[in-house]
């Protein structure tokens, strides 16, 4: 990730990161101007996913199969091996 120092545009450096949450990071900066020296602290955080995550899906998909009652757990494993 390139960061720039809003005082002078120059190419800055994260020198920390504090992860605050899951979805959210503080980073520390230092501009790389010694001339300079800002240092400042930026925010990284999650916005939206673009495609699910495969282990997410497939975590999903067996709780739901077991959430089913026996019954329906074979009628849909019959379905599924149809479908090949
Ligand atoms: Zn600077």
């Amino acid at each position: 990730m390139r960061v720039y120092c809003r005082e002078c545009g120059s190419k800055g450096r994260i020198t920390k990161t504090n992860r605050l949450s899951r979805d959210y990071t503080e980073l520390y900066c230092q501009c790389n101007d010694a001339e300079c020296g800002h240092t400042w602290v930026m925010g990284a955080g999650y916005r939206h996913s673009l495609s699910p995550s495969a282990k997410t899906t497939t975590q999903l998909a067996f709780q739901l199969m077991r959430a089913l009652p026996p019954g329906a757990q074979k009628d849909l494993l019959r379905e599924m091996e149809g479908a090949r």
